[in-house]
């Protein structure tokens, strides 16, 4: 998978800007400084220390850019590679230009993801580590970011170390006495390999516990207004994207060619579907009723069942309270402003309530706080120690883990072969190198760097 060559891209978004950089990584990157970088110094770029010079074309002699270099040499680099960085003026033609001089000394354009990749295959960091480098990027929310850069600084890493190590002792015991079949394996020994092997179980337990928690951080939740006509549902959606503090971007959205609203909710990225329709087809939601509400119900993570405080229950409301069975929501009683006229059935009683209105802003607070926790029990997010899983790929691998440690466990008491202990533990030990990197099969390697972009 890992090839010696040297390799670049433009690291900065396409389009106008400050500056463009061009990053260029591999044993040639030295040698393209000397060839197309004209500066001041003489001699070779020392390394680590910012440059002003201009890049020439290396077939004409001309100056394509008035630049700033930086030479990193190996190892003390992203990718443990010699890298050359290159700021230059950020313009789409300007920036192209600096990578075709770069290209011309016979360098190869990388691949999406090329340099973390190689971060990862030099040692640099592991797999988990690099995933969470395209999180960073990505996160919409503080908290999705925090735990984006707890998990690219090593927490969860760490937490994974410990568990291998733990796992790494138990097996040395036990092929110690596969070694020495004449020695049988004494309580004490089988008393600390149990230990060993229940203290990690222990470890992946409580990440697997919080993956739910992890996941909707980095990934937000799908969230519907949901109501029959005129209970507020457009205007409770304005009022939350509004509040200057929750907005954060318009994304396009991930199942349908459509745009997303992400409102943030305490860090919470929700997703607000359908926001289009409830905003710009008004008459459609009319004309069709509670129809067209109803189809969106299966796609929510949750929903806001929002009903008029000013009207009394009817059939529409209770067409759509039968619609959400066995789907977490909330009741939200609009109106809070006007005379109350709502009775709430006996069957909500359970649910949460949360009376607000969207005229004075009452509640609204509230039913954040009613959001948030629907999906965040209780963790303090920011602190130091929070490590979570976020990802599906890390849970799945975990649960392979945490049932052949079972296996494993079992297999103990009832005093099976070594050999047969030995073999749970190891396929305990690959199913956790998988997440970590050391045992992940090339083509989920694949996958994972794809998902980057050029330049990173
Ligand atoms: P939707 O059809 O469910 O999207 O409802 P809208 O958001 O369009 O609101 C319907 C009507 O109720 C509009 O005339 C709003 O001004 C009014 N409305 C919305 N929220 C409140 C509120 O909290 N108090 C009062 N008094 N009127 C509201």
């Amino acid at each position: 998978m890992y090839t010696e060559d040297t390799i670049a891209a433009i690291s900065t978004p396409v389009g106008e800007g400050g500056i463009g950089i061009i990053r260029v990584s591999g044993p040639a990157s030295g040698a393209i400084a000397r060839r197309i970088v004209r500066h001041a110094m003489n001699g070779d770029l020392e390394s680590h220390r910012f440059c002003y010079g201009s890049v020439i074309d290396p077939s004409t002699g001309d100056t394509v850019d008035e630049v700033m270099v930086v030479l990193m040499r190996a190892p003390r680099s992203f990718t443990r590679e010699d890298v050359l960085e290159i700021q230059c003026h950020g313009g789409y033609l300007v920036t192209r230009r600096v990578l075709d001089a770069v290209l011309a000394c016979g360098v190869r354009l990388a691949e999406p993801g090329e340099f973390t990749l190689r971060a990862f295959l030099n040692g640099r960091i592991d797999l988990v580590q690099a995933e969470a480098v395209i999180d960073v990027i990505r996160s919409k929310t503080e908290a999705a970011l925090s735990l984006a850069q707890h998990q690219r600084e090593g927490r969860l890493s760490e937490r994974l170390g410990t568990v291998r190590d733990g796992l790494r002792h138990a097996l040395a015991l036990v092929e110690a006495f596969i070694d020495f079949p004449e020695d049988d394996v004494d309580p004490a020994a089988q008393a600390e390999i149990e230990a060993k092997s229940r203290q990690a179980l222990g470890l992946i337990r409580e990440l697997l516990s919080g993956f739910d928690e992890g996941r909707v951080l980095r990934e937000g939740v799908s969230v519907l207004i949901a109501g029959k006509p005129n209970v507020g549902k457009s205007s409770l959606l304005n009022t939350l994207l509004q509040e200057k503090r929750s907005i954060v971007t318009s994304v396009p959205g991930t199942t349908r060619d459509i745009i997303e609203e992400v409102v943030n909710v305490k860090g919470l990225p929700l997703r607000m579907l359908d926001t289009a329709g409830i905003r710009e087809t008004e008459d459609i939601v009319e004309r069709e009723g509670v129809r067209l509400t109803l189809e969106k119900i299966p796609q929510a993570d949750l929903v806001l069942f929002v009903l008029d405080g000013g009207r009394p229950f009817d059939d529409d409301d209770r067409m759509l309270l039968d619609a959400l069975e066995g789907k977490r929501f909330i009741v939200v009683v609009n109106k809070s402003d006007l005379v109350l006229h709502l009775e709430l059935p006996a069957s909500l009683a359970g649910v949460t309530q949360v009376a607000i209105s969207t005229a004075t802003g009452e509640g609204i607070v509230d039913l954040r706080e009613a959001v948030f926790q629907a999906f965040i029990h209780g963790v303090a997010i920011d602190s130091r120690e929070y490590v979570a899983l976020s990802q599906s790929r890390h849970w799945d691998a975990l649960a392979k883990a945490q049932e052949c440690i079972q296996t494993f466990l079992a297999n103990l008491a009832a005093s099976q072969t070594l050999e047969l202990l030995a073999v749970d533990l190891k396929d305990a030990l690959h199913a956790v190198g998988e997440v970590t990197g050391e045992t992940t099969p090339d083509d989920v390697l694949d996958l994972i760097f794809q998902r980057f972009c050029i330049g990173k």
